[in-house]
């Protein structure tokens, strides 16, 4: 693998589309993760004309449109550009990176709606060019404070929505400090380009400049950093935990979706549209996107849940015990070219594993290189391809040092039995 194939920190866009094993990959960064049904039939037919009709949603809750020929692209462009989907230039593009709770504007135990928050984050981020100076993959979040949102899930600077006496506030969170700072919700967006200008400064006459919230605030302290931002009114809160992912049908109050997923968040165009129908039909006539790779179809009743879940079939995901949600998996052979792995065909087997049954949270990783895309965290067992085979490595990550090597599906598997057993559910 050479340094030019394995860049790191580097985020793909449409504009700045990544080159891949199957062709060009051109990522859609949707505003708040809410699609209508008629962009969801736009993007389909976009992916099956110009690409190869695959598309993964990414654990960013973006749309990654696979297989895309050099000379399809730019047609492909001004086809998603006439529809709005596409950023003025590639700079605002890299730097429009939130992620926001999936059922905003819907969710009845909601404590605001976040929509015109998202919104106006965004605009900041793309209007003020000194904020396009951001590492690739700095990233927003913001929390309605209701049911299914996505607190705890990984943010460089996020904004959780809670009650504080008879006010509902922001929390400012960076990284995964306990101490926040407290803001009214309109303040987000010139809070959000204050913190971001800090970590810039701070990281600015470094040899190695910052690429995450953490080590910045791990170098110069949280309170620094808040100061500077002008943020004064701080207290402690604790993280909330992330939850699980909103799979098969929920109910709120007088409010009720369906969630649905697809394996390692792959999903054929065709799939896309036939979710749009359903959603035109039944539901709310959008799909949301959802950090977990979970699409959600807001409005739909039971009845009508039962019909898309019979109609998704058993390749796709609607119950939250589905083994399948234990194992993190990156496309692999053939569609990147760093694998020498078939990483989704071999992780579905392992998915079978009994061993995995009544666990929650992703136990298993199954990589095809060391830079490990699908999954940064630590898992209780990592396999990174190398040379067609596979490393072992327990509690860590695909970048770490290997304990076992050379092991085909089969022995892989009982390694992961032996590994799994003596492990916690
Ligand atoms: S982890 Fe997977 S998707 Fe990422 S570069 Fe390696 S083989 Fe490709």
């Amino acid at each position: 693998m050479t340094a030019s194939t394995l860049v790191k920190g580097w985020c793909p866009g449409a504009l700045r589309p990544m080159e891949s094993g199957d062709g060009l990959l051109v990522r859609l960064r949707i505003t708040g993760g809410v699609l209508s049904a008629k962009n969801t039939h736009i993007i389909a037919k976009a992916s099956m004309q110009h690409g190869n009709g695959l598309i993964d949603l990414s654990s960013r809750a973006n749309l990654q449109l696979r297989g895309v020929g050099d000379t399809n692209w730019p047609q492909l462009i001004s086809e998603l550009s006439r529809h709005g989907l596409i950023d003025q230039d590639p700079d605002a593009e890299a730097v429009r990176n939130v992620i926001a709770s999936p059922l905003a504007g819907h969710n009845p135990t909601a404590l605001i709606d976040i929509k015109p928050v998202v919104s106006a984050l965004e605009s900041r981020l793309i209007e003020d060019r000194a904020l396009h100076a951001l590492p690739g993959k700095f990233g927003f979040l913001v929390d309605d404070g209701g049911a299914f949102g996505v607190a705890g899930q990984t943010a460089d600077i996020a904004f959780e929505a809670e009650k504080h006496g008879d006010e509902t506030l922001f929390n400012v969170r960076l990284g995964n400090a306990e101490t926040v700072a407290l803001i009214a919700p309109e303040q987000a967006p010139n809070a959000a380009a204050a913190l971001a200008l800090a970590f810039l400064k701070t990281s600015k006459n470094r040899d190695k400049p910052f690429k995450k919230m953490v080590d910045c605030v791990n170098e110069f302290g949280l309170i620094s950093l808040f100061e500077t931002a002008g943020l004064k009114r701080l207290e402690r809160r604790a993280q909330r935990q992330s939850v699980s992912p909103a799979l098969g049908w929920h109910s709120l109050r007088e409010f009720s979706f369906l969630g649905i997923g697809a394996p390692f968040g792959r999903w054929s165009a065709n799939s896309l549209s036939a979710l749009a129908d359903i959603a035109a039909k039944h539901g709310k006539n959008e799909l949301r996107l959802t950090p977990w790779r979970a699409i959600l179809l807001p409005g739909l009743d039971e009845n009508a849940a039962k019909l898309a879940i019979e109609h998704a079939g058993p390749n796709y995901i609607t119950n939250a015990d589905d083994n399948r949600l234990r194992v993190a998996a990156c496309p692999g052979r053939p569609s990147c070219k760093n694998a020498t792995v078939h990483t989704h065909n071999d992780a579905l087997a392992f998915a079978d594993l009994r061993t995995l049954e009544g666990r929650s949270g992703i136990r298993l990783h199954v990589s095809g290189c060391e830079k490990g895309c699908a999954h940064p965290a630590s898992t209780n067992i990592v396999l990174v391809g190398r040379n067609g085979l596979y490393d072992l490595i327990l509690n860590g990550k695909a970048s770490d040092a290997p304990i076992q090597s050379g092991l085909n599906r089969q022995t892989a598997g009982i390694a992961i039995e032996r590994a799994l057993e003596g492990v916690k559910r």
